[in-house]
């Protein structure tokens, strides 16, 4: 696989003079909506007041028309309602494990799906959101990488997901949801589908818009960013957006991580430990998140631990053991049990926190990119049969 040049979308630049039919006023940044307002007749000087008002009303409210923006004038409201709309993606499925996992399918514009997880814990509730329709990039021991890729999703697809969530959570003030740490959503990690640093605008967009404290204001350090390692744009990762980062690292030597996370042929570990060690924003109390999945007999010997802890030394980090979550035709099995432990002692004794994350919603197919294949797939094979079969 060669990494192909990133994809950037220029979607969300609004020209003085509106598009056609109504824009979507979820996911502009506050500069492209006071653009948009003015360019739909609001004056120059009520325009800062105005961005305020729709601001909270959509992100601190939650609102969805703007009949319900009661602190504008009626005739506004209605000069509004000509002119945008405020949309977030629909949901096609919504499935609920047993283990109180929440998955949902969401359609996006063109048809697409996208999936997004809800995974609530004792002390936070994190919500995995996505960045691509399929992926730019094909690590082999991923469902997603089997997808390729359609598109990027826009900033309004990005923090669309976090407020479809928040709906189904009834997580809105008016429905008495705190602001602090106490609410069901307060993490966000962007580990879904798609690799975030090749939709580095939307990406960055969107996060800026759930982290403004006059909206939905989540804490910067509640929200990590995992990239397959697009080096380039590692460092405007803290610059930009300033989040926690974490790596989907899963190997310990380049024959190996060439197989696993192919982007891997385009910067090498050592490169990418390079990047790492440079990154603006590390420090003891940011540590970069190093995920590793836990494949039988391929990346979980000793040696590899051992390997990993050296590979790493002087980054403050934290390693993320993630036993394998196998789907239908994956080339790979999860390491047993006592080797994910012993792996995970090794890391540990060398001073590194070394969580093993638990599997959650196995029962609905949580895994990643799991829900959304199935769905591509039956349709495909109905309509192909038809197409070849001509009994459509
Ligand atoms: S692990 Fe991430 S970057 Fe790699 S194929 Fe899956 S979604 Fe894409």
């Amino acid at each position: 696989m060669t990494a192909t040049a990133p994809i950037t979308q220029d979607l969300v630049t609004i020209p003085r003079k509106l598009p056609e039919g109504p824009v979507n006023l979820v996911g502009l940044t506050r500069p492209q909506l006071r653009e948009a307002l003015l360019a739909a007749g609001t004056p120059e000087k009520q325009v800062k007041m105005r961005v305020n008002q729709i601001w909270q009303w959509i992100y601190q409210w939650g609102v969805r028309d703007f009949d319900s923006m009661t602190n504008l004038a009626k005739a506004y409201r209605a000069q509004l309602a000509e002119r945008f709309v405020i949309e977030v993606p629909e949901v096609v499925s919504r499935q609920v494990s047993a283990d109180g996992t929440r998955k949902y399918l969401v359609k996006i514009a063109g048809g697409h799906e996208v999936e997004v997880v809800y995974i609530p814990e004792t002390d936070r509730g994190t919500l995995c959101i996505s960045s691509q329709v399929g992926c730019t990039l094909t690590c082999s021991f991923c469902h997603t990488g089997t997808q390729k890729l359609v598109r990027n999703l826009t900033a309004g697809e990005i923090v669309g997901q976090i407020m479809l969530a928040r709906d189904d959570l009834g997580e809105w003030p008016e429905q008495g949801a705190p602001k602090d740490e106490t609410r069901l959503l307060s993490n966000i990690v962007l580990m879904g589908m798609g690799e975030p640093l090749y939709n580095f605008e939307g990406v960055r967009d969107a996060m800026k818009i759930a982290m403004d404290p006059e909206g939905i204001s989540l804490s910067r350090r509640r929200i990590t960013l995992s990239t397959s390692g697009v080096v380039p744009e590692i460092a405007k990762t803290a610059e930009e957006i300033g989040c926690l980062l974490a790596v989907s690292f899963h190997a310990t030597t380049d024959e190996v991580r060439d197989k696993l996370v192919p982007i891997n042929k385009r910067w090498n570990i050592e490169t990418l430990l390079g990047a790492l060690r440079e990154y603006p924003r590390l420090s003891n109390s940011e540590r970069i998140t190093f995920e590793y999945v836990m494949l039988k007999d391929v990346n979980d010997s000793d040696a590899d631990a051992r390997r990993l802890v050296k590979l790493i030394q002087g980054i403050p980090a934290k390693i993320n053991l993630i036993p394998f979550n196998e789907w239908p035709g994956a080339p790979y099995q999860r390491s047993d049990w006592s080797r994910i432990e012993a792996f995970a002692d090794i890391i540990y004794k060398a001073g590194y926190a070394s969580p093993i994350r638990t599997p959650r919603g196995e029962d609905i197919m949580a895994a990643c990119g799991q829900l959304k294949s199935a769905t591509e797939r039956a349709r495909k094979s109905r309509a192909q049969i038809a197409a070849e079969t001509g009994l459509g």
